[in-house]
């Protein structure tokens, strides 16, 4: 067998290690990212007089906190082998979407259902 991600439509949908590394990394990477940011925001709210602060500060700062939560998640379901499945009809996820969104828990079918949580 040679190396083939990407095509998971079989439906069966487990990572080989290579993939599994990659996806870890970059989950990594975007939980750095995302909490170095807010971080920041976080100052930058603390530091400003109540009455500056704008609501969409706190909508970010929220956006923030939920997406390291469903990181987090991703890197849970990553080690127990359930990453990349919807949580809502059991399906592998596309592997594209993964691509752009590797935390993501739905198909888009089941994330158009009713937009769970977030935004
Ligand atoms: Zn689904």
């Amino acid at each position: 067998m040679t190396t083939n991600v990407g095509d998971s439509a079989s439906g069966t949908h487990a990572l080989n290690d290579a993939a599994t590394r990659e996806v870890r990394q970059r989950l990594e990477e975007e939980r750095r990212t995302r909490a170095s940011q807010l971080a920041v925001l976080e100052q930058a709210v603390e530091r400003s007089p109540l009455e500056q602060v704008e609501a969409s500060d706190y909508t970010r700062l929220e956006n923030l906190r939920q997406s390291l939560v469903e990181i987090d998640g991703a890197l849970r379901r990553l080690q127990e082998g359930t990453y990349g499945k919807c949580e809502g009809c059991a399906q592998a996820i596309p592997a594209g979407r993964l691509e752009i969104l590797p935390y993501v828990r739905f198909c888009v079918r089941c994330q158009g259902r009713g937009d769970r949580g977030a935004r």
